[in-house]
């Protein structure tokens, strides 16, 4: 195996946060999936931000909306660019992947019809699967679901043969959040492209470990959230192709989005300003384009594969814990780790850690067709990022350990 150039320590340096205590002991935070931490260069942005040139964008001939609107488009650009995107217009400045899915799912309302197909696959974030089921309300179209197994991998022939013509839309996580499986969406981008369906990948727990080409990839939207990857909360991306969001309807009305307003009529402004209606989070959207330079500075090759040792380490020092399962054993997985001890609830566990300093997530995970699906109440999460240790593994393994002697 090459060597890995990432240099943790140093790195570590960068988050303040990191050298917190939390009750009392050293802060162990194994929440990423959730939101990630920010690094001092991307907390700078925003304060350099406010104390330089807050100003509205867009609009002011003065020089500080102009130099706001400057970073704020450049920001779009960072971002095109990191996903290899054509045109910087079809990037969507969005509060994050649940408004994106949301103003996707409006706009197809009135492209659907009674008879018409939506697919889902079974590992969803409730983000992804509730504004669909509210399409399907407000259509008459009707949703399928893509199966998984007990491996937490989608069963692909039931993908293929569920594919009619009558499949209008496909939605897909790229990573799921609750089991990590990193799911086949080239495969299932072409397929529903062969049938004539349009597809939207949730990239949200993809996008802080993959980086993913939209144009190789094809597809049709993919949405992106800065909180989980370095950037600040309650910002985040829509792609689009051109074709489609040309096609689609604006989702809010308001200011920015317009190009002339009468009260007879309104005409509605070019890409990407139709969709981004009022003033947006303008330090955000800035702040998102530094966290994406300081990642690419790590390399997102290096950090997939220091996040993927921490993985193994982690899958195979938890699996030695007594009545330890696992859910989610997928081929191809993301750094998270999905675990009960049985006959534990697992709450209990996470009230335990929390103690010990140790953030973990515990529940569904916005995912409770998954936890039905293995037929338990939820898991224990703990979610890796490139800026923890192996020693911090060390600390939750024996957490659990310590945890299972005081519950069993
Ligand atoms: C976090 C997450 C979301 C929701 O993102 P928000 O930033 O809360 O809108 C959706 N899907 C997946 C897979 C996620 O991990």
């Amino acid at each position: 195996m090459k060597t890995l150039q990432l240099n943790t320590e140093k790195i570590r340096k960068d988050f303040p946060i990191l050298n917190r205590k939390a009750n009392g002991k050293p802060l162990v935070y194994f929440d990423n999936a959730a939101t990630s931490q920010t690094p001092q260069q991307v907390i700078d942005t925003i304060a350099h931000y406010y104390q330089n040139y807050n100003a509205n964008i867009h609009r002011g001939v003065h020089f500080l909306s102009q130099e706001a609107t400057d970073a704020y488009e450049q920001a779009r650009i960072k971002i095109q660019k990191h996903f290899n995107i054509k045109v910087p217009h079809e990037v969507i400045f969005t509060s994050g992947t649940t408004h994106a899915i949301n103003l996707v799912a409006h706009g197809f309302s009135s492209f659907l019809k009674e008879g018409d197909e939506i697919l889902v696959s079974a590992m969803e974030h409730h983000s992804n699967i509730v504004p669909w089921q509210m399409l399907c309300e407000r259509t008459g179209a009707t949703l399928k679901v893509i199966p998984m197994d007990q491996n937490g991998e989608l069963v692909m022939k039931d993908y293929h043969a569920l594919l009619s013509k009558d499949a209008k839309l496909v939605f897909c996580n790229h990573v799921s959040n609750a089991l990590g499986t990193i799911n086949p969406i080239k495969e299932i981008i072409d397929a529903a492209h062969a049938v004539g369906a349009r597809v939207l990948v949730d990239g949200a727990q993809a996008a802080p470990h993959i980086k993913a080409d939209m144009q190789a990839l094809d597809v049709d939207f993919y949405t992106v959230s800065a909180h989980k990857m370095c950037g600040p909360t309650g910002v985040g991306i829509l792609y689009g192709k051109s074709e489609w969001l040309n096609k689609l309807p604006p989702y809010q009305g308001g200011g920015e989005m317009i190009a002339e307003v009468t009260f007879e009529k309104t005409t509605y402004a070019d890409l990407p300003h139709k969709f981004e209606a009022g003033t947006p989070n303008i330090a955000g959207g800035i702040a998102f384009g530094a966290a994406l330079d300081y990642m690419n500075a790590i390399g997102f090759d290096t950090i997939a594969q220091y996040e993927d040792e921490l993985l193994q380490y982690a899958t195979n020092k938890l699996k030695k814990i007594e009545g330890l399962k696992i859910y989610g054993e997928a081929s191809k997985k993301a750094a998270v780790v999905s675990f009960n001890i049985q006959g534990i609830h697992p709450y209990d566990i996470g009230t335990i850690l929390d103690k010990l300093g140790i953030a973990v997530r515990t529940g569904h995970h916005c995912a409770q067709p998954i936890m039905d699906f293995y037929g338990i109440p939820g898991t224990v999460r703990a979610s890796f990022s490139f800026y923890n240790t192996k020693e911090e593994i060390d600390t939750l393994v024996e957490g659990v350990q310590r945890a299972r002697n005081m519950l069993v």
